[in-house]
């Protein structure tokens, strides 16, 4: 089954078209951001402008950090319903998107802080807008939330129907402002989701032509745009990529290259798309032969070969990864085949070759 619920708004008009569908989902928002990102893309002050236009109040939650906690979302949900909000607006990259699709159900389904993975309490939800402002996780589109337990360090997701956005307000202009280093990261989240959606053994090849497109669009455009950060085209090309990479993880989820990634982003702090990067090419070479067929076609697609796409990979000049201890690979090779994302893989992976990839990256 393909399932995509959400209305997707993409372009420079993107939001003065969706007007009329936002203000259709209730009567006050709670906007939800990180501190810095939504003001500096511009995507806060057109919201805000349009909201005063027609002189609709709202609430602004903007204490989402990066990798989101449990106790943020409880924070937020706590404001949401103080200030009586009957919907949700999340601007911002993946952080604030899924912190906003927690706040909504636990708001809606009135959840305590240990509820908030249990997903068969989901009974209903408040409407939530996505609009996105870095090109990456795909998360306008998705069902998931990907959160962290600050009594564990460990990051993990949840996934539910209720969880999809109603609306994705996706302009590429509120990209412009990221740095080189987040447009590169994020990116490569992307791409992962791209290429996690020909390995996932729950695949649908209906997703094929956006996976082949969305990966040409970051092989041929990202280069170009981390020289030229407000290369419009460029930007444009890359937000569409993310899009299709959520629509194309909405149907296959993620596999074992979001699960080696994890644990470098909880104990190290590496950011979500870089560590999804840094095993990219290791899990590749992992399920090449169980997909060679699919990917070899996006191959096709890119005009190239995996020894050319590994190529490419090198030539982004990727920062290393920080030092490996052993303690930490032997527990984070337990927590990988733990992940959820595991059963989805398109073979078998043991804790030898968790462990391999992980003393490969030292
Ligand atoms: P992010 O953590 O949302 O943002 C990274 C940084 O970029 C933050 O400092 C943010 O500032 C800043 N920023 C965002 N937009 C900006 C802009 N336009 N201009 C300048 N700075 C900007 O990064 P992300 O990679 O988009 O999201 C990663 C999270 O998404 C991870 O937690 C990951 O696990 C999750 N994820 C979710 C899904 C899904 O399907 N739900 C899929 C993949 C990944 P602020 O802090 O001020 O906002
Ligand atoms: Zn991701």
């Amino acid at each position: 089954m393909f399932h995509l619920p959400t209305q997707i708004f993409f372009g420079s008009d993107a939001l003065a078209e969706a007007a009329d569908y936002i203000f259709n989902l209730g009567s006050k928002p709670l906007l939800v951001s990180g501190p810095v990102g939504a003001r500096k893309s511009g995507a806060l002050g057109d919201v805000e402008k349009l909201l005063q236009s027609f002189a609709i109040p709202w609430a602004h939650f903007d204490e989402v950090e990066e990798n989101p906690s449990l106790d943020t979302v409880m924070a937020g949900a706590q404001l949401l319903r103080a200030e009586q909000c009957d919907y949700v607006i999340a601007i911002g990259g993946g952080s604030p998107l899924d912190a906003a699709k927690a706040i909504a159900l636990v708001a809606a389904n009135a959840l305590q802080r240990a509820q908030i993975y249990q997903t068969e309490l989901f009974q209903c939800k408040l409407p939530l807008i996505a609009i996105p402002t870095t090109s990456g996780t795909g998360s306008e589109v998705t069902q998931y939330s990907v959160l962290t337990n600050p009594d564990t360090g460990i990051k993990s997701g949840f996934g539910h129907v209720l969880a999809f956005p109603s609306l994705a307000i996706c302009n590429p202009i509120y990209t412009h402002s990221l740095n080189s280093q987040v447009t590169l990261n994020t990116a490569l989240d992307a791409l992962s989701h791209l290429l996690e959606g020909i390995y996932s053994n729950k695949r649908q090849a209906l997703a094929d032509p956006l996976i082949h497109a969305g990966a040409r669009d970051i092989f041929e455009n990202l280069q170009p745009v981390l020289e030229n950060p407000s290369l419009a085209s460029g930007r444009e090309k890359l937000m569409r990529a993310s899009l299709y990479g959520g629509i194309t993880i909405a149907q296959g989820s993620t596999t074992l290259q979001h699960s080696l990634g994890y644990p470098l982003t909880s104990r190290f702090g590496t950011p979500h798309g870089l560590s999804n990067a840094l095993v990219m090419l290791p899990v590749l070479k992992l399920f090449y032969s169980a997909r060679k067929v699919e990917l070899n076609a996006l191959f096709a697609a890119l005009n190239t070969s995996l020894e050319g796409f590994a190529l490419w990979l090198e030539s982004l000049n990727l920062p290393s990864c920080p030092p490996l201890e052993d303690d930490f690979i032997a527990k984070s090779v337990q927590e990988v085949l733990g992940s959820r994302n595991m059963a989805n893989n398109p073979q078998e992976v043991s804790a030898p070759q968790i462990r391999q990839i992980y003393l490969d990256l030292r």
